[in-house]
């Protein structure tokens, strides 16, 4: 990947909570020397300034007052992505389960969405970025040269995430994380703009018995085989 075309590419990556997107996403970007976009901080910022402004997250008019007030900056730091909220850094707060159990509620509103999916077409108008969410490969960039849309079954997802909260020394419950895990597909499929769809042009990994590496290199092969052969 280091021809002129490859620079100006950008790469969607979608798919269900927990499926392994954004480390696969960030590590991706790092191979291919591309900026990494996690599109899921940005809904959960909003969120967590809704939570600190006692907004109800069903509200659109106030979190449309919300987002148009706040100054939301994601800055690269030792190959983790810090967010900042009016020049406070929330990187962590953002992961909080009050924040991630109300968050598909806050993404759910339309005016939400436009407001989010203009800022990420104007983060992603020079290329070069691997970006992961929902609605990337169908709404934010339908544009985008790679799309991939990554699934795991949902024990498989639960169980992940409980590692992870385990080894950063968060309480966890594994019952209680597929159950919300669930509950965030649930919204984030059947909500009625922009839901969670694989994009029809989408490459569709099923990660469940794969481990990151694999999944990133799988990526990466399909990314650059495609590259060689139009080359
Ligand atoms: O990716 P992450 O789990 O951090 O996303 C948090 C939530 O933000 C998702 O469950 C979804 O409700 C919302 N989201 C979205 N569209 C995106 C990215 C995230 O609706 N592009």
């Amino acid at each position: 990947m280091s021809s002129r075309t490859d620079s100006r590419a950008n790469i969607a990556v979608d798919g269900p909570a927990g499926a392994g997107k954004s480390t696969a996403a960030k590590l991706l970007a790092e191979r291919l020397g591309f900026d990494y976009i996690d599109t899921g901080a940005m809904y959960r910022a909003l969120t967590w300034k809704a939570v600190q402004e006692k907004v109800d997250v069903h509200n659109e008019q106030e979190l449309e007052r919300l987002l148009q007030e706040m100054k939301l900056v994601m800055k690269p730091a030792g190959g983790e992505i810090d967010i900042f909220a009016d020049d406070r850094r929330i990187t962590e707060e953002v992961r909080s389960s009050e924040v991630t159990n109300q968050v598909s509620y806050t993404a759910a509103h339309q005016k939400i969405r436009s407001g989010m999916v203009e800022k990420q077409k104007r983060m992603a108008s020079g290329g070069g970025c691997v970006m992961d969410g929902r609605d990337i490969g169908t709404a934010v960039l339908p544009d985008a040269s790679f799309k991939f849309f990554l699934t795991a079954e949902v024990e498989e997802r639960a169980r992940r995430r409980h590692l992870e909260q385990l080894d950063k020394g968060i309480e966890s419950d594994l019952e209680t994380l597929k159950e919300e895990i669930a509950s965030r597909d649930k919204l984030d499929s059947e909500r009625e703009t922009a839901p969670l769809r694989k994009a029809s042009d989408a490459v569709e990994i099923d990660t469940t018995s794969m481990s990151l590496e694999e999944v990133v290199e799988k990526m990466y092969k399909i990314i650059t085989k495609r590259v060689n052969d139009y080359e």
